[in-house]
C-alpha cells in the first residue's frame, strides 16, 4: 500500500520552521496592538451562502475555488476562502453596530482555495487580516495601507510597491461598465476565452486579464477616474493626500481591479519583486455595501489580507530577520541510565523555576549526550557523574565558552538563571 501524503497544494510546517510563522503574526500582533485592533477567532467553516452573496457569484474565488460541501444535516458550507465576509458576518451577529465606532478587527488563520499550486500559491494558505467597521472616513483607507506598510517594515521587509485605485461605488460603476464593455466589444475577436465570458458578467475583471492581447486592449482602455462620481473623486483625492502627507510611496495604478465583488472606492495592492508571477503580497480596500449584500444594515468597511506564506518567501529573499530556533536553556546530561531519574527530578524543577530543560531519555553515553545538546543548542549543560551525584551537586557548564563549575544541586536553577543575565 503507499503511504498517504499530505493533498495537493497543501504544506507541513516542521518544528524547524514553526518559528518563522510565529515572527509574522508576533511582529503583525505588536502592530494590530498598535494601531488599535483587537484579534477575532472565527469558524473555518460558514454557510455557502455568505460568500456567494458577499464575495459575489462571479467572482473566480466563487465559481471555482470554494471548497464547498453538504454537511451530514444536508447544510451547504463552504471552508473559507477569505476573512472579510466572516468578520463583516460577525460584527453584524454581535451587533458591534452599538459600540463605538469604528470597530477595528484583525485575524489569522488558514483560507482555503481550489487553485492551481505553484510557488506562492496553495490550496490552504494563512492570512493575516485586518478591518475596520462603522467608518467611511478616507482617513481610515489611509490608516489601514499605513498599518499594512508598518507591518511589513518592522518584519525587514523592503523594495515594495504599493499600488492604488479607485474602482468607484454603485452609483458610478454601471456607467464605467458600459464604457469598458463598448471599448472591449469593438476588439472583440482578439479576447481570450475567459474575458469573453467576462464581458457579459464582469467586463471590469478583463483589467486583471494576464494574456498579451487583453494586456494590449487593457493598455488603451478607458480610465475608472473618469467615471468617478464627486463622491468617489473626493475620497479618492483624500486618501491620496493622506497617503502623501504620512509619506508614503504609492503608485496610482487605474488598471486594478481586485478580485472580489465588495469592493468599493478604495483598492490598493502590495507587490514584492521577489515573488515571481504571484507577486502580491497583500490585497485590499474599501467594501462599503458588503453588510448590506449579506443581509444587514448599510455598514461601511475597509480591509486588508496578505498571504504569511508570500510573507516569509519575500523575507527569507531579502535575508530579513526571521528570528531564531533558539536551543533550550540547559540539557541535562548524566553519568549512566540509573541517574536517569535524577535527571528527570533536575529537569522538572529547573523548568518549575522558569528555565527551558532537556534531559537524554535514550540510555546514551555522556559523550552523545554532550555532543547532542550541543547540536541542540543548549546554552548550559548541567552534569550528573558519580562524583556529583555523591556529593549533592551538579557541574555546570557554559557551552559559549567552555567554563565549567561545580554548585549545590539545590542552587543550580538560580546559578543558571544569573549566569543566563551575564551571557
Ligand atoms: P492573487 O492575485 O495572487 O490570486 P488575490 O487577489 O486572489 O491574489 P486576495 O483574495 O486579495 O488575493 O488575498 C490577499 C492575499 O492573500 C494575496 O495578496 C496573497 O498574498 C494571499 N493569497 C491569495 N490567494 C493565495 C493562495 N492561493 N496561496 C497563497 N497566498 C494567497
Ligand atoms: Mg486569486
Amino acid at each position: 500500500m503507499d503511504a498517504i501524503k499530505a493533498p495537493r497544494g497543501t504544506y507541513d510546517v516542521l518544528g524547524d520552521e514553526s518559528w518563522k510563522w510565529d515572527r509574522v503574526i508576533g511582529v503583525t500582533r505588536g502592530a494590530a496592538a498598535d494601531f488599535g485592533f483587537k484579534e477575532v477567532m472565527l469558524p473555518v467553516f460558514e454557510h455557502t451562502e455568505l460568500f456567494s452573496r458577499g464575495i459575489g457569484d462571479a467572482t473566480d474565488v466563487v465559481e471555482k475555488e470554494m471548497y464547498t460541501f453538504t454537511d451530514k444535516g444536508g447544510r451547504s458550507v463552504t471552508l473559507r476562502p477569505e476573512l472579510t465576509a466572516s468578520i463583516v458576518r460577525s460584527y453584524l451577529e454581535h451587533d458591534m453596530r452599538r459600540r463605538s465606532q469604528p470597530v477595528k478587527l484583525w485575524g489569522w488563520g488558514p483560507m482555503f482555495r481550489y487553485e492551481r499550486p505553484q510557488s506562492g500559491r496553495y490550496r490552504q494558505f494563512v492570512q493575516i487580516d485586518f478591518e475596520t467597521l462603522g467608518a467611511s472616513s478616507p482617513l481610515a483607507d489611509v490608516e489601514m495601507i499605513d498599518l499594512s506598510m508598518e507591518i511589513y517594515r518592522r518584519l525587514g521587509l523592503s523594495n515594495l510597491q504599493v499600488l492604488l485605485n479607485s474602482v468607484g461605488c454603485p452609483s458610478c460603476r454601471p456607467a464605467y461598465r458600459s464604457t469598458l464593455k463598448k471599448h472591449f466589444e469593438s476588439s472583440i475577436h482578439e479576447l481570450c476565452d475567459t474575458c469573453l465570458g467576462r464581458l457579459e458578467r464582469n467586463p471590469l475583471r478583463i483589467l486583471d486579464c494576464k494574456q498579451p492581447a487583453c494586456r494590449a486592449l487593457t493598455d488603451i482602455a478607458p480610465s475608472v477616474l473618469d467615471s468617478l462620481c464627486d463622491e468617489c473623486r473626493v475620497h479618492f483625492g483624500e486618501v491620496t493626500r493622506g497617503l502623501e502627507r504620512l509619506g508614503a510611496s504609492v503608485k496610482l495604478d487605474n488598471r486594478l481591479v481586485r478580485g472580489l465583488d465588495y469592493y468599493t472606492k478604495t483598492a490598493y495592492e502590495i507587490l514584492s519583486g521577489e515573488l515571481g508571477a504571484q507577486n502580491a503580497v497583500c490585497g485590499g480596500g474599501r467594501y462599503d455595501n458588503l453588510a448590506e449584500n449579506i443581509g444587514g444594515p448599510h455598514v461601511p468597511g475597509v480591509g486588508f489580507a496578505s498571504g504569511v506564506e508570500r510573507i516569509i518567501i519575500t523575507m527569507e529573499a531579502q535575508g530579513a530577520y526571521m528570528g531564531e530556533d533558539a536551543g533550550p536553556d540547559v540539557c541535562i546530561v548524566s553519568s549512566s541510565p540509573d541517574r536517569a531519574l535524577e535527571a528527570a527530578s533536575l529537569a522538572h524543577e529547573l523548568r518549575a523555576a522558569g528555565l527551558s530543560a532537556d534531559m537524554d531519555f535514550m540510555g546514551r553515553s555522556m559523550k552523545t549526550q554532550m555532543k547532542s545538546a550541543s547540536q541542540n543548542g543548549a546554552k548550559f549543560v548541567c552534569i550528573i557523574g558519580e562524583d556529583e551525584a555523591a556529593s549533592g551537586t551538579v557541574s555546570v557548564k557554559n557551552m559559549s565558552n567552555g567554563e565549567q563549575e561545580s554548585v549545590e544541586r539545590t542552587s543550580a536553577a538560580e546559578n543558571i538563571k544569573n549566569k543566563l543575565l551575564w551571557r
